[in-house]
């Protein structure tokens, strides 16, 4: 299906205010890309408010992390964001994943700050849209390292945890990526108040088997999903 460019730059801007009407992202952090085909990759720029972006002010590069396309009056003080190895890690590991946001949400840095588990188990939704949820080895930001940490996790893995920072999520499109962010979110709030509580009574095993079977009839099943039968 031919990509409309035209149409992923308004989506792209209507994301970053609804990431930021969330509170996943604040002040200039987080970023949004989307595969263009052809070895080119649409993307938020860096440092700028992403709430304010406008849809001219996107900018594409190559599978070299190099600005192309053509320099517009919008586009020639912009470079791309600081954390371009991370979406190009995922692009070059999974051909399936045609866009990806970059958030800090505070429920899921908190999680992993407290050293504790991501568990989709304990809401059906988390089962069935995120399957297991992968962690990343900390690695700074915008380094090629934290890449590679993000390429390795991705896998077997749509959403991947960055300890410390936050998450990075793929979809088939920019849309069910921020559909997986907010489950995401919902889980860690929940795995946040649940251990606040004195801790999780497990959903028996044969329910959580149930889940992962709609998964499979979804057509959404990934061989990491094993992983939330233990
Ligand atoms: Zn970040």
């Amino acid at each position: 299906m031919p990509v409309n460019e035209q149409q992923l730059r308004e989506d792209m801007c209507e994301i970053a205010r609804m990431m930021a009407a969330k509170g996943f992202i604040c002040g200039p952090a987080g970023n949004i890309s989307a595969r263009l085909g052809d070895d080119r990759y649409l993307l938020t720029p860096t440092m700028f408010f992403k709430q304010k972006l406008k849809p001219e002010q996107l900018i594409i590069i190559n599978g070299q992390g190099e600005k192309v396309g053509p320099e517009t009056d919008a586009t020639r003080e912009m470079k791309p964001t600081s954390e371009v190895p991370m979406h190009l890690g995922i692009y070059k590991t999974r051909p399936d994943i045609g866009g990806v946001v970059h958030a800090h949400p505070v429920n899921c840095v908190a999680l992993t700050a407290a050293g504790k588990p991501f568990r989709p188990q304990v809401l059906t939704e988390g089962m069935l849209f995120l399957g297991a949820i992968g962690v990343a080895e900390y690695a700074t930001p915008t380094t090629q390292e934290l890449g590679d940490r993000v390429a390795e996790t991705v896998v077997d893995h749509d959403c991947v945890v960055l300890p410390y920072h936050g998450v990075i999520v793929g979809g088939s499109d920019m849309w069910d990526a921020l559909a997986k962010l907010e489950v995401l979110d919902q889980v860690a709030e929940i795995c946040g108040k649940v251990n606040a509580m004195g801790g999780e009574v497990p959903l028996d095993r044969k329910h959580v088997a149930g889940m992962l079977e709609l998964r499979k009839k979804y057509g959404m099943n990934r061989d990491s999903d094993c992983d939330l039968l233990e």
